[in-house]
Formats: structure tokens, sequence, C-alpha cells
């Protein structure tokens, strides 16, 4: 039997184009509501906060604070066994957002600079 073990990618819509054009640049982008100014993520069509569909982009400075994370080392979905062990870490954006992270995608993203801060604090606490 035979599995298939190509690896999920995400799917765009129009309103998260940006956000992924942003990503293949390094660049972690953020929405931002025009009128009542909230700051949002992920992409929306619309602000969770006023319901305005008048939202701009913001690039996201790359500085958090580790909320907490986690490494897996084993048990995962088949498809990512050959990047074990890998970290994911929920970190507060300096932007007033909380947004998980794994390190595949900070990888894949360019956002080095925060998996070096969670492989850190990882070692710090080994
Ligand atoms: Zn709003």
């Amino acid at each position: 039997m035979e599995f298939d073990m190509t690896k999920p990618v995400p799917e765009t819509q129009p309103w998260s184009e940006k956000f992924w054009e942003g990503a293949k640049e390094g660049k972690l982008l953020i929405q931002v509501c025009k009128d009542c100014k909230s700051k949002i993520f992920y992409p929306r069509k619309f602000c969770p906060e006023c319901w305005s569909g008048n939202l701009g982009w913001i690039e996201a400075t790359g500085k958090a604070k580790i909320f907490t994370f986690s490494t897996a080392y084993d048990m995962v979905e088949p498809k990512f066994t050959d990047e074990l062990p890998y970290t994911i870490a929920y970190v507060d954006l300096d932007e007033g957002i909380r947004n998980k992270l794994s390190e595949i995608e900070t990888q894949l993203n360019g956002f080095k600079e925060l998996i070096e801060r969670i492989n850190n604090l990882h070692r710090t606490i080994q």
C-alpha cells in the first residue's frame, strides 16, 4: 500500500494573496483595519472588530516574545516525519498579535530571528 507523502500547502484566497506573497519574500504581513485601527491576523475579508472591508497591510517587525512552545520528536503526521524533530511556538508579536509559528514554516518564510529565539529558550530550559 502506498501513501501520498506530499505535504499539504496553504490554500490561497483572494484576501490572503498579499500575505503569501510577503511570506515568499520572508516578510510577515499583518492586516490593519483603516477604520478602527485593529490589527488582524490571520488574513480576512472583513475586520472582525467593526466589519469594515477597508483593510491595509503592515510588515511585522519580527520581534516577539515566546508564549509557549513544544518540540515534536515523534508521533506526527507521517508526511512530516522527515522534519523531526521540529518546534512549534506561540509567540506574542510586538504588534499585539499571538501567532503560531512552526520551525518548518519559519525556515520556509525566513522568520529566522524568531526561530533563533525559540531554539535559544529551548536550550536554556534543557
Ligand atoms: Zn475595524
